[in-house]
């Protein structure tokens, strides 16, 4: 591991040698590596999460490039799980970055999820957070979700058996998904999300039972509570 590369961030009291190693030696599933995961993966392995598995099964299309920077023209019809995985590999090669060029559900989540401090859902539907939220709780692997649309965007970080869990908070309810995105609002809450991850593989959720939403238009940021669901089908017995 290069040092110097990290000399900014070993500098943080929070971070430090013990921190960074710790960060080293996390493995990370992120599934999406559009508008959410293209900043967020870019964050981790800038600072050093030694290894990050990518789930995506799209492929580029040019309406993505308005705000999916680790992408670019020549990009253009190729899976983005595998530009990903290229791209930051070149980034950081001090860290392993596996692209998996396939759709998370509930029939492959245990798999992909596996071996992995941590997941990460920055996907843009709920059935695809709901299978990523199943597969976490399982294998009680704790799980940072954010989501985007338009100028709003939200973060959650579960901690199974501990804080409430996406079905807790979305069971029933359908939020409609990916019509409106822009590059400024899933660069910010994408900074969020990578922000919470990285403090959780320290060791420290900074949002417990909270939501974290955010406001790119009145650029205002607010934390609402939120309960654990007692007959939740997920995490109620856990
Ligand atoms: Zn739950």
């Amino acid at each position: 591991m290069e040092l110097e590369r990290y000399r900014r961030q070993l500098a943080m009291p929070e971070i430090g040698p013990e921190g960074q190693r710790k960060l080293a030696a996390s493995s990370v599933l992120v599934v999406g590596a559009g508008g959410l995961g293209g900043p967020l993966l870019y964050a981790l392995a800038g600072a050093g999460v030694g290894r990050l598995r990518v789930v995506d099964g799209d492929t580029v299309s040019l309406s993505n490039l308005n705000r999916q920077f680790l992408f670019d023209q020549a990009d253009l019809g190729r899976p983005k799980a595998e530009g990903a995985a290229r791209r930051l590999s070149a980034f950081n090669r001090d860290i392993t970055v596996e692209g998996a060029a396939a759709w998370l559900d509930q029939t492959n989540g245990a798999e992909l999820v596996k071996d992995c401090q941590l997941a990460v859902a920055a996907v843009d539907n709920l059935s695809a957070r709901l299978a990523l939220n199943a597969a976490c709780a399982r294998q009680n692997i704790p799980l940072v979700n954010g989501g985007v649309e338009g100028w709003y965007g939200s973060v959650l970080a579960v901690e199974f058996g501990v804080t409430p869990c996406l079905a807790c908070c979305y069971a029933g309810t359908a939020p409609e998904e990916g019509g409106q995105a822009l590059g400024a609002v899933t660069g910010a809450v994408a900074s969020l999300m990578a922000s919470v991850t990285l403090q959780m593989l320290l060791g420290r959720n900074p949002i417990p039972g909270e939501i974290l939403l955010y406001d790119g238009k009145r650029l205002e940021l607010d934390r609402v509570p939120v309960e654990r669901s007692p007959g939740c089908p997920i995490c109620g017995t856990l």
